[in-house]
């Protein structure tokens, strides 16, 4: 039995599909196994030779295909691991040489693909996850182009990638990511001979990026720079020009980089609360040890690390450092933002805070009744000021203290989860209530429910700031 299982498994290993097939016209090849499964589809000149080796395993499967003719040709390839899948198209009219590599494996594909031809040629590569997409694509009549290409989709996130140089009568380059978020594009064409050169990096994940160059006639169009400053808001720009070619013709080029923000996204509301902390400013509080035990058990440092977290949720969506310590550190310590205290504070009793950061409280606490799950006292001076990312002037914040209910359940919850529970999650709450100490309000609209500052939970974890938030979080203290 043992011996047979593991025959079956080394013929599983082993299985290769070697083709020298010369000439073709039409073939598709596809393989599947485990969620992982390839597609390839050929149309070829029958002047074109073509390698193609596929190698087949557990929920693995990788290829290598090169061909290299002229006239008139058109292939394309699918590759899929778990339902993320990377593609790509070639079509050309002219002198062709390609050599491209998938591999599908877990839940992650990828293709890399090297193209070189001449006369009309177009070349297009995808990456696409559930909520994720990116594209890269350039084209070329009458000319030469040179491209390395790659697309990559994983669990939630797509790259892709492009360098690639055309010179010809007329041609143009794209590439754009597509994410919950936003949809950013950088799309460069020109008419009349010259050449086209673009380096782009596309990115898709919670958010979109692009990075990377775009160059016509040796001149940098779009940069960092220009991509930079169209993410940073709903912005679009367009460059256009008029050349002399190199026969004294007169030729256009244009540039388009554009960032969109999708529909739900941009109706994003948030509430602020009327107060901020000062410039420079990182948050700490003295943690309670009364009701969680002492600084040195468990429980105690457990509290300590979960608010840790709810914070840093908060600090690694702004440039600026908003509570004590680092992304990374979520341990208890006086240089992070939680360090305990034998001291118990009273409900809504001022400890002194002078807005510097320091004689914050937290509080495991009887004192509160259902329903209140927790509460977030902030103290803030009635005629001081401090201005806003978003130019507005909000009171200064001197002290902010957080009750959590000790009538309730808690938990530390082991992932994300919109199941009611009746234990409360100590980082779901935690998150939510350091937002009231950064100037958020509770927001209670049926449009509100996924957002880390709406007014009620029922248990459910929810450990990551929705888009709304963020654009609360920047308007306090910028991105
Ligand atoms: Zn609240």
């Amino acid at each position: 039995m043992t011996a047979l299982r593991h025959m079956t498994h080394v013929l599983i290993l082993s299985y290769i599909l070697i083709m020298f097939i010369n000439p073709v016209l039409g073939i598709t090849v596809s393989h599947g196994r485990d969620g992982a499964f390839t597609s390839t589809n050929y149309n070829l000149d029958t002047s074109t030779a073509l390698k193609d080796v596929s190698k087949l395993g557990d929920g693995t499967i990788s290829q290598v295909s090169q061909l290299s003719g002229s006239g008139v040709n058109e292939i394309s390839y699918q590759t899929s691991a778990k339902g993320n899948s990377v593609n790509s198209a070639i079509k050309s009219s002219g002198v062709l040489s390609a050599a491209t590599s998938t591999t599908a494996s877990g839940e992650v594909a990828f293709l890399s693909q090297d193209v070189a031809g001449s006369g009309d040629l177009a070349a297009v590569v995808q990456g696409k996850s559930d909520s994720t997409s990116t594209e890269q694509m350039n084209a070329v009549l009458n000319g030469h182009t040179s491209t390395s290409l790659n697309a990559f989709a994983g669990k939630d996130i797509s790259t892709s990638g492009q360098s690639t140089t055309i010179f010809g009568d007329a041609g143009a380059t794209s590439s754009s990511a597509n994410s919950a978020e936003n949809n950013m594009a950088v799309e460069g064409g020109f008419s009349g001979s010259g050449d086209l050169n673009t380096k782009l990096t596309t990115i898709a994940a919670e958010r979109s990026g692009i990075y990377g160059t775009n160059s016509f006639n040796g001149q940098e169009v779009v940069n960092n720079k220009v991509l930079r400053g169209i993410a940073s808001g709903e912005l679009s720009v367009s460059a256009d020009g008029i050349y002399e070619d190199r026969e004294g013709d007169l030729g256009t080029y244009g540039v388009t980089a554009t960032n969109i923000l999708k529909p739900s996204q941009n109706k994003a509301v948030f509430a602020t609360a009327g107060w901020r902390w000062a410039n420079n400013v990182p948050i700490q509080y003295k943690l309670s040890t009364n009701l969680i035990g002492s600084s040195t058990g468990a429980n105690a440092k457990l509290w300590a690390r979960e608010i840790s977290k709810g914070a840093n949720e908060w600090d690694r969506n702004t440039a600026k450092n908003v509570f004590k310590g680092t992304d990374t550190s979520n341990t208890p310590g006086s240089t992070n933002v939680i360090t305990f205290t034998s001291y118990v504070p009273e409900v809504g009793e001022y400890q002194g805070g002078t807005g510097n950061g320091k004689n914050n409280y937290m509080e495991v606490t009887k004192d509160l009744t259902d329903p209140t799950i927790a509460v977030t006292w902030t103290w803030y001076y009635t005629d001081v000021y401090v201005t806003g990312a978003d130019g507005k002037r909000y009171k200064k914040a001197a002290e902010s203290d957080v009750y959590f209910n000790g009538n309730m359940y808690w938990r530390v919850a082991p992932s994300q989860s919109t199941a009611t529970n009746s234990k409360f999650d100590v980082r779901t709450i935690a998150t939510h209530e350091v937002g009231h100490t950064l100037g958020l309000a509770d927001l209670y609209g049926s449009g509100d429910k996924s957002k880390t500052m709406y007014g009620y939970n029922n248990g459910q974890v929810d450990w990551y700031l929705s888009y709304a938030d963020k654009l609360g979080l920047w308007s306090l203290y910028g991105r």
